[in-house]
Order: structure tokens, then sequence, then C-alpha cells
């Protein structure tokens, strides 16, 4: 039976590592640094809000296509997994438009026409009479958003049920990796989930992954019905404006920034204040048309978006003998492509697996 050693975590190795179980016939062991529960710099999956903004371009879109029906059903089935059904809301405003949406036209969220008008449910154009001031045209379409704190903890029940084991470990080369099997043989594929890590991490070192930084703000004010979000702002180049309400008591996440290559871990004051007007503005039920003072603040935040120059790498290579499968640089997308990209990394075991077998080495 293959061996197979998940390096980290977060969303993509606890996704990884629960598609690759539920396929059978490994022997599983997730190692990793953090894990659900802890809240760290270096641990990007419990800060992010999370919701599904679909982000690629169309040619890039498989990750989020595969992810989207699996996100929904548990939104509607699975209760105890954290997610709940929203609209999202996504907005362009006319300055943006006047400048040909520059900056946001780099993501796949704001063109005019996307792709994902045909995978969302309930996707609509917003009439212009229903458009907010200074909004230039907007659309609809039915989401998802995922209490971090309910879901991770979920996936790794999930993956304990298909025989997963866990294990705490840091290692500072990847080939390290494939001595810290729970069965105590060596692993025949390590899987590199490992996040913004993977620039520091011997054996991988890739340097181009950058952070790009998030800060968020966390409060107890519902903001009922809708998840906003728009082109841009007037604050600052690397500051955004969303909303989104977590299921299950989760809180209501109000965002942020989009800062690359800053690793400061302390909310800045005066951006988190930037980020509540924003927010208030945008959603102004979330205080009852009141200002931000009527927000009740449960926590400010930090974490770091794994961004990769040309975008995420999932791709087998043999490190010192053993094989590695990569899943790391999934910027602001990581929920939202989780499983279309464990399902790449499960075709690639498979490959490898079966390359191996066929050389009698498995
Ligand atoms: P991580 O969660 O960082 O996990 C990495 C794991 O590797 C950890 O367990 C770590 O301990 C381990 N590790 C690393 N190096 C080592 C080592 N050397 N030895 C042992 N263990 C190691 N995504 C969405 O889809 N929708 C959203 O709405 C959304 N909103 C976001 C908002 C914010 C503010 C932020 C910051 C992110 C947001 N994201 C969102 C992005 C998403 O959070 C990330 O893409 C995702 O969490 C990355 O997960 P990961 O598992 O690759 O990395």
């Amino acid at each position: 039976m293959p061996t197979i050693v998940v390096l980290g975590a977060g969303v993509s190795g606890l996704t990884c590592a629960l598609e690759l179980a539920k396929q059978g016939g490994h022997e599983i062991t997730v190692v990793a640094k953090h894990m659900p529960g802890d809240y760290d710099i270096e641990y990007t999956s419990p800060w992010a809000g999370a919701n599904v903004l679909p982000m690629a371009l169309d040619k890039d879109s498989r990750w989020e296509r595969r992810t989207w029906p699996v996100l929904r059903r548990l939104a509607k089935e699975v209760p105890e997994a954290g997610l709940h059904v929203q609209t999202a809301r996504v907005l362009r405003r006319e300055k943006d438009v006047a400048t040909g949406l520059k900056a946001a036209l780099a993501d796949g969220l704001f063109q005019f026409d996307p792709w994902y008008k045909e995978v969302m449910d309930n996707f609509r154009e917003i009439p212009a009479n229903e458009l907010p001031k200074g909004m230039h045209s907007g659309c609809e379409f039915m989401s998802v958003c995922i209490n971090t704190a309910i879901y991770l903890p979920w996936l790794v029940g999930q993956c304990a049920k298909y025989g997963v084991q866990f294990k705490r470990g840091i290692v500072k080369h990847i080939s390290q990796a494939h001595n810290l099997s729970h069965t105590g043989k060596k692993a025949d594929i390590v899987v590199n989930a490992t996040g913004v890590l993977a620039c520091k991490l011997g054996g991988v070192m890739d340097k181009t992954v950058y952070p790009a930084r998030g800060q968020i703000v966390v409060v107890r004010n519902e903001a009922k019905g809708f998840m906003p979000t728009s082109s841009g702002c007037d604050d600052a180049d690397d500051e955004i404006m969303y909303v989104m309400q977590r299921a299950l008591g989760g809180g209501t996440i109000l965002g942020g920034t989009y800062m690359k290559h800053n690793w400061d871990p302390n909310p800045d004051p005066n951006i988190a204040v930037r980020i509540m007007k924003r927010a208030v503005e945008a959603h102004p039920e979330l205080t009852d048309g009141k200002g931000i003072e009527a927000l009740s603040i449960i926590r400010h935040g930090v974490g770091l978006r794994p961004a990769r120059e040309g975008g995420v790498r999932i791709e087998k290579e043999k490190i010192d003998g053993t094989w590695v499968v990569h899943n790391y640089g999934h910027a602001g997308w990581g929920y939202q492509g989780s499983y279309g990209c464990a399902e790449k990394v499960v075709e690639l075991v498979d490959e490898i697996v079966k390359q191996e077998k066929r050389q009698s080495k498995l």
C-alpha cells in the first residue's frame, strides 16, 4: 500500500489528504507545524473569510469550476461543516470602469460577461436602478460563506474517519518529510502543501512565492442577505472592500487589503478604521445606518495569502529520490479552488503509483 505524507494542514493539505483517503489504498499521514485551532501569521487558512468569488480567468478556471459543486453541496446538505449559502454581490465602480478596470481585471471576478455566469447558480446582472451610487454595473449570484473555525476542524474529522493520521512536525528540507509517516516506513510520495512557506522550505525555496497581506476586522454585527465586494476603493491601491457573514455564529468578516510582498503580522489601526468605514458604507444594515462606532469588534487579524508569480503550482517532481507532488500558491482562492486542486493532486499521485508499479517499486 503506497505511503503518503501530506506536508501542511491548511485547507490545501487537508483537502488533498481527504480526497486521497476517500480513494482508499494509501497510508496517509498529515504532518504540519500548524494545525486547525492555531492562529499564526505563518498559517493562512484560519484567517480567510472565506467565500466563493470566482477569481480565475476562463483559461485557469478548472480549480474553481470543480470546487463549486462540492462547496454548494456541503452548504446545503452538511450543516456541521460550517458553510452557508449567501448571495454574492460584485460591483464595478464607475471610476474603475472609466480607467479600464485595469487593476480589477487582473482577475476574472470583475470582468464583463464572466465565464462563471454559466457556473454559479442564480447569476443575474444587477439592473441600473438597483445599483448603489457610484457603481457602473454589477452582478449577483449564489455563493457560500465558510466559517473556517468550524470547517478546518471538520476536515480533520473527515480525514480521521477515513484513517488519516496526524502529527505535528517542522521540516527544514522537503526530503525530511518522507521519514515522518506514522507507519515508520519511508513515504513513497510527499504532497507539499506548505502555502506561503514554500518560499523558505529547503529543496523547494520557490522564490516566486510571496505574501499578499490581508488585514481583516471580525465583528458581531450581522450582514444579512448579501456579501458585497467592489472593484476598487479610494483609500489606497492595495486596499479592497468586502463583507461576509460566516455561518454558525462565526461573526462577520470585514476586509480588507491585498498588500503584495508585505509580511507584517500586526494589524494596522489606521487601515482597520478604513476597512470598517468602507464596510459600513457598502452595507449600512451592518450598523442600522449608524457609523463604525456601532460595530462590535471580536478581533483584528492579518493573514498572508500565498501568492505566486505565474499562479498555483500543482505538479510532480522527484527530489532526492522521493516523489513530491506540489500544491501551493493559491493566493486568495485556496478554499474556492480546494477540491479542484485536490482532484489534480489525486491524479498525479495515481500517475506516480502506476509508474512505480510498472517498475515494480511499489
Ligand atoms: P496554509 O493555510 O498556510 O497552510 C500551510 C500549512 O503548511 C500549515 O499547516 C503550516 O504549518 C504547514 N507548513 C508550512 N511549512 C512547513 C514546514 N516547513 N514544516 C511543517 N509544516 C509546514 N480563499 C478563498 O477561497 N476565499 C476567500 O474568501 C478567501 N479570503 C481570504 C482572506 C484573507 C484575509 C486571507 C489571508 C486569505 C483568504 N483566502 C481566501 C485565501 C486562502 O486563505 C488561502 O489561499 C489558503 O488558506 C491557503 O491554504 P494552504 O493550505 O495552501 O496554506
